[in-house]
């Protein structure tokens, strides 16, 4: 039998992060990542708005506020150290009108107890800094907000971690595991691998992962989609990412408009149901069983009697269709037409966990272990903002399992 010292699944940001956080701390470990892909960031880290948030839309008390100011802050200086492309746009966030100014006040409140520097601005401030932007009254503008290219960093990162020494296993995936004794025996689609320590970064399977060593049973993996629309160059240019202000009942913060590192425009990510976990297209990564459990779940959501879910159900349907997507949209930038939006780009899939028990949607990041295994459940955004401090608590975690 192989045997590794720590074994991580899962070769997305949340893996690569904590994969190099431990060989920064303990050079001599054997780390190895496995990875069922034949690359990494073919998921969620490569599939994301590469948006580098702020932290002012999260509870002071979640896991979310604590790691999202410091993520955003370390994630911006690894990309200046490792000449990574980062644009430093800000963002702006639009109140559409009277009836979502106690939220806006209620964002600008977060971002200031959660310690994110935030700006709020009346609408003649804001026309300044988004000219092509309409709020009511008042809006937040956030100057820290950038965006990247989320697959460069990645990669940067594996390339960090393989300088380090990190064996990272390429199309080889996690299928069992079982906790005997000082060690943690593992099957994979290739061998049997025997590790001290087992570290679950699976993303859209990391409920499955868990539920092998019996952790997190109430939890079950609800996915949604993200589709995005480009701008084609007759919109022209934005100064900034400009949003609405979110319900915050839902862990999704409402269609948006984003500038790429590139400078190009898109609106999205749309939170659509995703029939299985990975949907990317209407064949791609098709399971019976996904379906079943996927749809199923649905139905309680929507028929669930305070459901937020069957509130926005109609808006997100609409979605799929391009022309209402864009009306949507031009309740935050009013000068837009449909024709200056054709071209749907790569959409990703949100790794978000239900809770059965209380059949709703879990809103912050959750850790959970065992006595030789840590199980990261709900690396939703901004996990990738946070990665680097999320690793570092993980591996402080770790560390008090010795
Ligand atoms: C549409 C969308 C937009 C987003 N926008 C942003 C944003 O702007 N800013 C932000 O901060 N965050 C954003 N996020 C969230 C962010 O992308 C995720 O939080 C982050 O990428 C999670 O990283 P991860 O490593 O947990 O997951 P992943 O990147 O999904 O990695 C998990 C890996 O595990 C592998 N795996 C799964 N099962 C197995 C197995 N059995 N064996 C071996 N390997 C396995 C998968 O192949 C995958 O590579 C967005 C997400 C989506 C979907």
């Amino acid at each position: 039998m192989d045997t590794t010292d720590v074994l991580i699944v899962g070769a997305g940001i949340i893996g690569l992060t904590v994969a190099r956080e431990i060989k920064l701390r303990w050079p001599d470990q054997m780390v190895t990542v496995l990875e069922k892909e034949a690359d990494i960031a073919l998921h969620a880290s490569g599939r994301n708005s590469g948006v580098l948030h702020a932290g002012f839309y999260y509870d002071p008390t979640s896991l979310k506020a604590k790691l999202t100011c410091s993520g955003n802050k370390q994630l911006t200086d690894f990309c200046i150290d490792h000449n990574i492309k980062i644009n430093r746009c800000g963002k702006l966030v639009v109140a559409s009108s009277e009836n979502d100014l106690p939220s806006l006040t209620q964002l600008y409140d977060r971002g200031i107890a959660n310690g994110v520097e935030l700006q709020l601005v009346n609408e003649d401030e804001a026309k300044e800094i988004e000219p092509r932007a309409r709020t009511h009254e008042r809006a937040i503008y956030s100057p820290n907000t950038s965006a990247v290219d989320p697959v460069e960093v990645t990669r940067t990162i594996a390339k960090d971690c393989e300088l380090l020494g990190v064996a990272i296993i390429r199309g080889e995936s996690f299928q069992t595991g079982e906790e005997r004794g000082p060690a943690v025996t593992v099957a994979t689609s290739r061998r049997l691998l025997s590790t001290g320590l087992m570290i679950n970064a699976a993303g859209l399977y990391a409920d499955r992962v868990a539920h092998e060593f019996g952790v997190g049973m109430n939890y079950q993996m609800q996915p949604f989609k993200g589709l995005y629309l480009y701008a084609n160059d007759s919109f022209g240019k934005l100064n900034t990412h400009v949003y609405p202000v979110p319900d915050l009942r839902n862990p999704f913060l409402g269609v948006h408009f984003t500038i790429t590192v590139d400078g190009r425009i898109k609106i999205g990510p749309t939170a659509t149901p995703a029939l299985w976990r990975e949907q990317y297209g209407w064949r791609e990564g098709f399971s019976l069983r996904e379906l079943f459990e996927t749809t199923g779940n649905l139905f309680r959501l929507l028929t669930k009697h305070d459901s937020t879910i069957r509130r926005s159900a109609p808006t997100e349907a609409a979605k799929y269709l391009r022309r209402l997507l864009v009306k949507q949209a031009s309740r935050l930038i009013p000068d837009i037409t449909a024709n200056q939006f054709k071209q749907w780009g790569t959409p990703g899939i949100r790794a978000q966990m239900l809770d059965k028990t209380t059949m709703s949607l879990v809103s912050d990041f959750k850790i959970e272990i065992t006595q030789h295994t840590l199980h990261i459940l709900n690396a939703v955004s901004p996990a990738f903002t946070s990665s680097l401090p999320f690793a570092s608590l993980a591996v402080d975690e770790l560390a008090k399992l010795g």
